[in-house]
């Protein structure tokens, strides 16, 4: 087996990594300590051993004991009443960051592309959406990143859980997100604005 090339093909699957820098990422390595790649191949180790998914918002936590819910989903202080939808857990970690939020969480694991391609957690957030409602859930934010997939995925959402909306209001980030913004690259300032503006849809 060729291990350059076996190394740089796997790295090269990472999301926005081609084939040449998965090579010089191999070249990096090779020319790296050897405690330093003991290192990162046991933290890639461990990564399977330590980390868990949330059972509620679906987001990965380090997970040392035998809980089977997050922190967040744990934490008695948040307010239940809030659900907010993000894409992927650095959309959730950029809105902890920003401060404001107090809610909870659910991770959609994607977005819907304009041609149809890409999934998002659509069983898992029924069962949610449904275990929420009887436990006060009154308003669910969707933040999504302000690009058109994010905008399609919304209007899907909007169409999924339309059954709900006598129970359940629905709310979006307002425009501070400037057009093709992602969350996780949003600063705190913006997301604090965003939130505050987030108006019903
Ligand atoms: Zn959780």
């Amino acid at each position: 087996m060729d291990h350059i090339e076996e190394l740089a093909r796997a790295l090269a699957r990472f999301p926005g990594i081609g084939p040449r820098q998965g090579k010089r990422f191999v070249y990096y390595l090779l020319s790296a300590p050897a405690d330093e790649r003991k290192r990162l191949s046991e933290l890639v180790t461990a990564l399977g051993k330590d980390v868990r998914q949330c059972s509620e918002c679906m987001r990965f936590y380090n997970g040392g004991n035998t809980a089977t819910i997050c922190n967040y989903c744990s934490d008695k202080t948040r307010d239940d009443s809030l659900l907010m939808l993000v894409e992927k857990d650095q959309d959730l970690s950029a809105v902890e960051r920003a401060g404001t939020y107090k809610g909870r969480y659910f991770v959609l694991g994607g977005v819907l592309t304009l041609s149809g391609k890409g999934a998002i957690r659509e069983k898992e957030l029924f069962k949610i959406v449904e275990k929420k409602l009887k436990n006060n859930l009154k308003e669910l934010v969707l933040a999504l990143s302000a690009t058109s997939e994010g905008e399609h995925t919304t209007d899907r959402i909007r169409e999924l859980l339309a059954p709900y909306r006598d129970h359940l209001k629905l709310s979006e980030l307002g425009r501070g997100l400037a057009t093709g913004s992602e969350l996780e690259y949003s600063d705190a300032e913006t997301l604090r604005a965003a939130l505050t503006n987030r108006k019903e849809t």
